[in-house]
């Protein structure tokens, strides 16, 4: 008889399959790939998913250890989630386990049962009598019997203190038969005339094409980037094409950036469809994800919305996928296994043969390149919906004008006068804290983080000085720990310091500050939302937090304090995020009747790129970038692998990246692998980071092919270096910070 081997994707960032013998008692007919089971690993036990079952190994049957516990009797991988993960892990250059770990609820990952969760039910038994006797002097149970019989499909157990239902009168009413307990999946969702909620909005003449062009295209695979102003109604457009979709019986998949999260985004969806929404994202703990997740999979949720790794959603029946704010960040991972949600969603869409929308007011180059070179069809709303004016710009050059707190005299006076008219202020401000150093004044001694080549950043309301980039925290020195004189001066400005002085110039109108310091605690933004849609006359002081998705009508001055970041960082990227950041908060302003105003700050007031970007628009800016990196052989017109490494020694890192770049020149000669460049390694942006010294080695291409062929062949040669073994190194494929 032959064997049977098991190999098996284990949670382990070596990138190879694990092989066992079938756990006992357990029969080959009972193995299907995608099932999960514990294995023995180490000294730990390890939960692995089945890639395969063969015949031999190897390792010596004898060597081989046996499985403990098969989890499944079905696999809990749909085939097409499979599938994608495969390319994931192929792609990224990542072990298969670690990736399927990423892509995974982690309960599923710890061996929880892969089905939906069954749920009592309360229901009154049939027949029995609100006048029943033994009732008679229990008020209590007789209101309970009363509720329940209300409600003919039960009462599930989690609802009993929202209906005001008490346990303890139900036992007893259970004791006595007049009720019953059913154990039953959650109720489906009983719907009342039609997907819609609420009444759909005109569509206005350009809402109307793009609708039509990705509704024309709703039965297989097609990308579309929605390409619409802030305030175009690109929304209202994807409300449309999921309603097409929920009425071809098909389910939904909405991913939106971090940032986001805000109630508004969500509610919107919510307001306007009877249908079950499932959220993922970090706010939903592990139990809430697992279901939204299986309801997904098993076609009980409707609408699908989530952050990034949402994208590893199964879904029964998809029929659609849109990226709000496709230019965002927060799409790529940073850690772990480094994907792009967009781009794999784009993947995604291919394999599942469905539509895929890109939404932004401000795409990335990336996608623009993709519609110019005809991979996605370009669908633009120029005009804001509702009749919105658009913003007017107006650069303001402070090189040699006094700045309080961050603060002008001309922005304080249009302030002063937009509140004065009733109206809101937007001031954005890019650093949290009261300032970004402390400087001795006497000796120049500055707050320099022990760990980080970095500042620490001055927190007065916590009494702090806090490391941003390795998380250290100490109370500030009263007296300069160098010189020991006391005079010790918070330098530069951040929301705190601009907030505080904000307070004192409008000693009358509130000041609501937005930013991770404020909103840490849950439901904070809420309150702050409705101080801001009640109306009234306010400044809202905050960090890109503010920038995004937020829908303020009564703000119609936006303050931009510094401007100047973007405009000389060494990182070639940085151009194109300040300019998406511009126009993203510049779009908060005058959403509704009044026009309105955004006044940017910066000492670079003539910089060509703020020129074009205030004059010109996103367009222009981004044909004249794209004409750069162009020129300059950068992506989109390039391909990019930056392996990082980080040691605790000095030089180790550059070490370990000097013997990788030899073997990687190596490679390419022997497996003729044509203009890939090889730079560095040179020094990270921040060569020394929680107490680690970092180092990195570009890989640059101007085809994908030949690079990923020397991925492919590199990676195993890393893992195998004994130099590798003293540092921590990781490969980011398409990395977007360099
Ligand atoms: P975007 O997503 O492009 O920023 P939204 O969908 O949020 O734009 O729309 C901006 C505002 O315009 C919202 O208040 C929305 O209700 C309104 N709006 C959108 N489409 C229409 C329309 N066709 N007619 C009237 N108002 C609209
Ligand atoms: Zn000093
Ligand atoms: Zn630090």
């Amino acid at each position: 008889m032959p064997d049977t081997i098991l190999r098996l994707a284990l949670p382990s960032p070596l990138r190879r399959l694990f092989d066992y013998r079938a756990p006992a008692g357990v029969p080959r007919s009972a193995l299907q790939p995608g099932m999960r089971l514990r294995v023995p690993f180490g000294r730990r036990e390890m939960i692995g998913v089945l890639i395969e079952v063969v015949e031999h190994s190897e390792v010596p049957l004898d060597k081989l250890k046996p499985a403990l516990e098969l989890l499944d009797r079905r696999t809990p991988l749909p085939a097409a989630l499979f599938k994608l993960c495969l390319w994931t892990a192929q792609y990224y250059q990542h072990s298969l386990g670690d990736t399927l770990s990423w892509a995974l609820p982690v309960l599923l990952r710890q061996g929880e049962p892969a089905e939906a969760r069954q749920e009592r039910f309360w229901h009154a038994t049939p027949g029995a009598d609100l006048n029943d006797p033994r009732l008679a002097r229990a008020p209590r149970q007789r209101e309970a019997l009363r509720t329940l019989a209300q409600h003919p499909h039960g009462v599930a157990h989690s609802l009993l203190s929202k209906l005001l239902l008490n346990k303890d009168s139900l036992d007893l009413l259970l004791e006595k038969g007049l009720v019953q307990v059913e154990v039953r999946r959650s109720a489906p969702l009983v719907r009342h005339g039609g997907w819609l909620a609420q009444p759909e909005l005109p569509l206005n003449a350009e809402q109307r094409a793009a609708f039509t062009a990705i509704q024309s295209g709703m039965d297989g695979f097609g990308a579309f980037l929605l390409y619409g102003v802030t305030g175009s109604g690109k929304t209202e457009v994807y409300l449309q094409l999921i309603h097409q979709c929920l009425q071809a019986g098909k389910q939904a998949l909405v991913l939106i950036p971090e940032i986001n999260l805000g109630p508004q985004t969500l509610e919107r969806f919510a307001r306007r469809f009877n249908a079950r929404i499932a959220l993922l994202h970090s706010g939903v703990n592990d139990r809430e994800r697992l279901d939204a997740w299986l309801a997904a999979r098993d076609g009980e949720a409707d609408i699908v919305i989530g952050t990034r790794s949402a994208l590893f959603t199964p879904l029964k029946n998809a029929g659609l996928i849109i990226i709000d704010e496709e230019h965002d960040a927060s799409y790529k991972q940073q850690e772990g296994l480094r994907y792009h949600a967009r781009d794999l969603a784009l993947v995604r869409a291919r394999q599942d043969n469905l539509p895929i929308v890109l939404g932004s007011a401000t795409p990335s180059l990336e996608s623009l390149h993709n519609a110019h070179a005809g991979r996605y069809a370009l669908l633009k709303l120029n005009q804001r919906a509702g009749g919105a004016q658009p913003p007017r710009f107006l650069r303001l050059d402070v090189k040699s004008l006094p700045l309080d707190s961050g603060i002008s005299g001309p922005l304080q006076q249009a302030i002063g006068q937009t509140l004065a008219a009733g109206q809101q202020v937007l001031v954005f401000l890019n650093r949290r804290g009261f300032a970004p150093t402390l400087l001795c004044h006497d000796c120049g001694w500055i707050s320099q983080c022990q760990r980080c080549d970095a500042r620490m950043t001055l927190h007065q309301r916590s009494g702090e000085l806090r490391c941003h980039h390795c998380g250290h925290a100490e109370r500030p020195p009263r007296q300069c720990p160098d010189c020991g004189k006391v005079d010790l001066r918070p330098v530069g400005a951040g929301t705190e310091r601009a907030e505080e002085r904000l307070n004192i110039l409008f000693p009358d109108i509130p000041v609501l500050r937005i930013d991770r310091d404020t909103t840490a605690r849950k439901g904070s933004m809420d309150k702050l939302f409705s101080t801001i849609s009640r109306g009234e006359p306010c400044i809202l002081v905050g960090t890109q937090m503010l920038a995004k998705g937020h829908h303020f009508p009564r703000v119609t001055l936006v303050a931009i304090l510094d401007a100047d970041g973007g405009l000389y960082s060494a990182d070639f990227r940085a151009s194109e995020r300040m300019a998406q950041l511009i126009v993203q908060v510049a779009g908060r302003a005058g959403r509704a009747e009044e026009p309105g105003k955004v006044i940017i700050q910066s000492h670079l007031a003539d910089h060509p790129l703020l020129v074009q970007l205030t004059e010109q628009g996103y367009p222009a800016f981004a044909e004249q970038a794209l004409s750069e990196r162009r020129g300059a052989g950068l992506p989109p017109f390039a391909h990019l692998a930056l392996l990082r490494a980080e040691a605790h020694k000095p030089g180790q890192a550059e070490g370990f990246l000097d013997e990788a770049c030899s073997y990687a020149e190596q490679l390419q000669q022997e497996l003729r692998l044509p203009a890939i460049e090889l730079l560095g390694p040179v020094p990270a942006p921040m060569e020394r980071r929680a107490g680690r010294h970092r180092a990195q080695l570009l890989l640059q291409s101007g085809s994908r092919v030949p690079l990923h062929k020397l991925l492919a062949a590199w990676l195993p040669i890393l893992e195998a270096m004994p130099a590798g073994r003293a540092v921590r190194w990781s490969l980011d494929i398409d990395p977007i910070d360099l």
